[in-house]
């Protein structure tokens, strides 16, 4: 499964075109990312194998690096 392009667009719109990342653990910034989402990945907040959906609200918006920090890259 993955999300439809309205639903990423929404997202990215939601975010104001910045990763909306809060992680702490994300190295690269502290508090939000707000690194420009030119190349981005829709990050399933609870993942589909653990009964997440593809609705917007369990998008979000990330960068690359904070994508690669949720430890589910690809996904
Ligand atoms: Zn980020
Ligand atoms: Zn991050």
């Amino acid at each position: 499964m993955a999300f439809s392009q309205e639903t990423k667009d929404a997202a990215r719109k939601r975010a104001g075109g910045k990763c909306e990342c809060t992680r702490s653990g994300c190295s690269h910034h502290t508090g939000r990312c707000n690194t420009a989402l030119n190349n981005w990945h829709a990050h399933h907040k609870t993942a589909i194998s653990s009964g997440g959906g593809d609705g917007l609200s369990n998008c979000e918006a990330l960068c690359v690096p904070c994508h690669q920090n949720t430890g589910s890259y690809g996904g």
